[in-house]
């Protein structure tokens, strides 16, 4: 599970989280939605310790990320240890971010076997497992350079679940795709949502909110406006902002 408490973080004078609360427990499926320079992928970034805090509490699966408490103080870790710690959670980017020299296949498994260590065999193994589970099997000596957009955001998502991750985020997945290939995507994160991997997933498709999210979190200006059930808060927002954005995006 995620829980945020108080988050803040800067960039020079500029306060772009001002305490973001959130707890996505184990099992379920969080979407924040909210306007373009938000702080949302900034809080995404802050839960896997690619941005440092500047303030706050992040936990996931009861560690804190990128610091461990002595006594009632937060000392940051060592490098290698965020590393290891970073490798337990995956993240999907809007531009998929495959590496370009290597196969589906490579790319799939440089990361178990070189930061987890897995034998080649295994990693092999699990790797033709994944592809089969976001339909890509016959695609395992491509490069990303051959596939679709589409494909490759699916070989982005294997790729991340090679790891075995505690958690799974997701930076606006399908907003770099052309419209007829979102579709795709969004059928293999409901496969991993009925599975029950945890998700945190920053989107501007509602539709998929509505559907798979077990709660919706509208962020604007830095802080978490209005958070709900995802079918109750699209119904009857209760903040103007909320409904006025909602107005906007559907
Ligand atoms: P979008 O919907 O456009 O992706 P967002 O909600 O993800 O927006 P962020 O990318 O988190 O927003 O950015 C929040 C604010 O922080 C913006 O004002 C942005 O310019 C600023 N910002 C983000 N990253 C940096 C950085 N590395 N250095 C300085 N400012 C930054
Ligand atoms: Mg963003």
């Amino acid at each position: 599970m995620v829980h945020a408490k108080g988050i803040r973080k800067s960039y020079g004078h500029l306060e772009v989280l001002k305490g973001v609360d959130m707890t996505v427990p184990a099992g379920t499926v969080a979407c924040i939605i909210g306007p373009s320079g938000s702080g949302k992928s900034t809080f995404l970034r802050c839960i896997n310790h690619l941005e440092e805090i500047n303030g706050g509490l992040m936990l996931v699966d009861g560690d804190f990320v990128g610091y461990r408490l002595e006594g009632n103080r937060l000392y940051e870790l060592t490098p290698s240890t965020i590393c290891k710690r970073r490798a337990e959670i995956g993240m999907v980017f809007q531009q998929f971010n495959l590496f370009p020299h290597m196969t589906v296949l490579e790319n799939l498994i440089e990361a178990p076997v070189r930061v987890k260590l897995e034998p080649v065999d295994q990693a092999t193994f699990n790797a033709i497992e994944l592809l089969k589970r976001v339909g890509l099997a016959d695609k395992r000596d491509a490069y990303p350079r051959q596939l679709s957009g589409g494909q490759q955001q699916r070989v982005a998502i294997a790729r991340a679940l090679a790891m075995n991750p505690k958690v799974l985020l997701f930076d606006e997945p399908t907003s770099a795709l052309d419209p007829e290939l979102v579709g795709e995507v969004l059928e293999v994160m409901k496969g991993l949502a009925r599975e029950g991997i945890t998700m945190v997933v920053v989107t501007h498709e509602i539709g998929f909110a509505r559907e798979v999210g077990d709660q919706l979190i509208f962020m604007d200006g830095g802080v978490v406006v209005e958070a709900g059930d995802p079918r109750e808060m699209i119904a009857n927002p209760q903040s103007p902002r909320t409904r006025e954005f909602l107005a906007r995006v559907r």
